[in-house]
């Protein structure tokens, strides 16, 4: 008789948990996960998934428009929101079921409810106790909002996936990568958007041309920027529209406000601390390089460590744990060049190295720039400009950074990233042969440094 009911009990079937549940049992271990919400978490839920499809439909609106440039008459194309929601929601059921199949067919238990962690061997989930031999802390994250007054009154990006009528005014705060892509989403669809951002410049943290190239590119849609600037109080007027004061002594009137100002760890409140699990200051389970919590039986991955808050990364932190607890060698995974894209309109890829964090890696670096007009967009008059940038260390020829603003840049970024992992220089670059007519050519013709 085995001395505990499972090797492995995860807490949270999202991107990071389900795979690891996966991997895990597919060499031998005999794992449940609990879930106290939707299969699949935040990432087919209210995520990437049902945000990449509202982001196909609010392009249409510029896809008709330019349209008319080649000789199409769409006429005036009838948008309807709740019948987008309905068949996202639908999509969304079917890939749930999909997860509830694989992990069925994986052998791993699912139990449905709230976990709870009694003791580093022991988990309750509703009214059932579970023993243990290791403990999965798979709980991702969750949005948070400032303690401001009428907070009461903002949606965060959990909410926008299921409003029941479409805005006509929206306000959203937030310049990262949530409030960018939401404010694309809101704007292609019609509705009058407006960004609010304390900093100076939206996307902090990525290369500085290129957020600044996104940001004219997004004003020229029809998106209001007020940055520098933040949401101090929210007030109900008597139509129901809202009323914020900005830190600006401004207001501005709305029928909706959207806060995508942070996601916090979701580690309060089922028995983390209680058992000796170390969080830091944000509240992020800390672990180390074998993914190990403070209590040597519990261990974290996915966005609950609040390191790199990304499926791809989530999904190989799984697969890396579950080798290594249950596979023939411990794996540790490469963090390096990790490519990421704001589903803005237009795109912001990239990979590797910004402009700013070369300077401080390397001596001396050539930075290479290409913008142009796309040529769909040749005919299309839609006044939309590609910018491509490689970053280059001048004593080893390494390419270390490219970013792009543009059309599908996350399709095109996705193929750099393996050049850029496989150490790729600028002279393999310059000898690679482009494909023409794409934009994606330009990255390998690209001969003058601009610096
Ligand atoms: P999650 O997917 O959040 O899963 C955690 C699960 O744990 C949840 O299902 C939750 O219900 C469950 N849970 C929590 N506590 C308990 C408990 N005590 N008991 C039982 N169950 C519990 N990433 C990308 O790579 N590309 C994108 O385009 C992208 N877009 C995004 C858009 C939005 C709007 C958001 C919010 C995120 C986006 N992300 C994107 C990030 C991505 O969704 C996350 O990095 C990923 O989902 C993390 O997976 P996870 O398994 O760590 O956590």
């Amino acid at each position: 008789m085995k001395k505990f009911d499972f090797d492995l009990l995860i807490i949270g079937a999202g991107s990071a948990g389900v795979r690891a549940a996966r991997v895990a049992a597919g060499l031998g271990a005999r794992v449940c996960i609990a879930e106290e919400r939707y299969l699949g978490g935040t990432c087919v839920n209210v995520g990437c998934i049902p945000k990449k499809l509202l982001v196909y439909a609010s392009h249409y609106s510029e896809d008709f428009k330019g349209s008319n440039g080649y000789g199409w008459r769409p006429g005036n194309p009838d948008f309807n929101w709740r019948e987008l929601i309905a068949r996202k929601n639908k999509e969304i059921e079917r890939l749930n079921t999909i997860y509830q199949k694989v992990l069925d067919e994986s052998g791993v238990k699912i139990v449905n409810g709230r976990a709870t962690i009694i003791d580093p061997h022991t988990v309750s989930i509703g009214q059932q106790t579970y023993s243990t031999e290791k403990i999965l802390i798979a709980t991702g994250g969750w949005p948070t909002l400032p303690d401001i007054p009428g907070k009461e009154h903002v949606i965060t990006s959990n909410e926008a996936f299921f409003l029941e009528a479409l805005p006509e005014k929206i306000v959203i705060e937030g310049g990262g990568y949530i409030g960018v892509e939401f404010a694309g989403i809101f704007n292609g669809l019609g509705v009058d958007t407006t960004l609010v951002y304390r900093g100076p410049l939206i996307l902090r943290g990525f290369d500085g041309e290129t957020r600044e190239f996104l940001s004219q590119e997004i004003q020229k849609k029809g998106i209001k920027l007020i940055l520098n600037t933040l949401v101090t109080s929210i007030t109900e007027k008597k139509d129901t529209s809202l009323k914020l004061h900005l830190s600006n002594d401004t207001t501005l009137v709305t029928d909706k406000v959207m806060f995508a100002t942070g996601r916090h760890p979701n580690t309060a409140g089922f028995g983390l601390e209680q058992s000796g699990v170390k969080l830091d200051d944000y509240g992020a389970v800390i672990i180390d390089d074998a993914f190990c919590s403070s209590v040597p039986s519990i261990y974290a991955i996915g966005d609950v460590t609040n390191r790199y808050i990304l499926t791809p990364v989530a999904i190989a932190e799984g697969i890396s744990l579950a080798q290594s607890l249950y596979g023939k060698a411990p794996t540790r995974l490469d963090y390096h060049d990790i490519p990421t894209c704001i589903f803005s309109q237009p795109n912001l890829a990239t990979v590797g190295l910004t402009e700013e964090d070369a300077k401080i890696h390397f001596s001396d670096i050539s930075i290479y720039i290409s913008e142009f007009t796309h040529l769909k967009h040749s005919l299309s008059e839609i006044p939309e400009q590609t910018f491509m940038k490689l970053v280059v260390d001048k004593e080893s020829d390494k390419v270390v950074g490219a970013h792009m603003v543009g059309p599908d840049a996350g399709e095109i970024i996705q193929g750099i990233a393996i050049a850029l992992k496989a150490g790729a220089s600028k002279t393999d670059f310059d000898s690679t042969m482009g494909i023409h007519p794409t934009a994606a050519e330009e990255f390998v013709t690209m001969r003058q440094a601009t610096q």
